[in-house]
Parts: structure tokens; sequence; C-alpha cells
């Protein structure tokens, strides 16, 4: 067994160029976790990330506040705590905070890193 405080996750800054506005990741998995990419992620109202996709799909779990998840096909639901979100594997898609709400999920990914599309999710988009 193994505890971390919750005051020694080392959460950081999400890299600039794939998210919009601003947002915290907090790693969660383990070196020996095997494959398993376990992430708690924090947008601030209004943040998002950029257009991407999963190699292995996605489960989000929406842990706080309210937010958006849309996908390349026009689908768009809001979410909030105690939703769960799966995204297929290769479903571009993006998701984050609403315009008024902060808002967190824990990410769960097997299958590598995420592939980023070349764009960013503009005000249009964001808006719907
Ligand atoms: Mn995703």
């Amino acid at each position: 067994m193994d505890h971390t405080p919750a005051d020694s996750i080392p959460w950081e800054p999400a890299p600039a160029e794939h998210f919009t506005g601003t947002v915290f990741f907090g790693p969660l998995s383990h070196a020996s976790d095997d494959g398993l990419h376990a992430l708690a992620v924090q947008f601030e109202p209004g943040a998002r990330t950029d257009w991407h996709w999963h190699p292995d799909g996605q489960v989000l779990y929406v842990t706080g506040g309210a937010g958006l998840v849309a996908n390349a096909e026009g689908e768009r639901v809001t979410i909030a705590a105690g939703d769960v979100v799966y995204a297929s594997p290769g479903e571009v898609h993006w998701h984050g905070a609403l315009p008024n709400s902060p808002m967190s999920h824990l990410s769960l990914t097997t299958g590598g890193a995420t592939v980023w599309e070349p764009r960013k999710v503009d005000d249009a988009e964001y808006t719907g």
C-alpha cells in the first residue's frame, strides 16, 4: 500500500500549447500501474482542452463543478459532478469547464499518449 496525502500530489500547470485557459494536472498513476494513466484535471471557468483523441479511448469521471464535452460529430453534453463520459478510441473531442463554473474530472486512459489535433477549440465552438 502507498498513501499519497492530498498535499503531496505534484499538481502542475497543463501544457499551454494544448489547452485554453487555466488548467492543472494532478498525476495519480504510479509507475507500476502497467499502462493505466490516471490523471486528475482541474479547469477554471472557460478553460478547455484542444481537439484531441485517445488511442484506447478515455473514461472521464466528473468530480466537481460543471462543464462540457463535445465531439467532431456535433454531439455536445453538459456534465456535472458524478457524471461519467466515455470517448471511444479515435473519437475526436474536447472537454472543459462551463464559462461560469470550474470543472474537475478524473481521466482514465490506457494505450499511450493523447493525440492532439492541430487546432484549438475556438470561441464559436466553445459557445456552441
Ligand atoms: Mn479527452
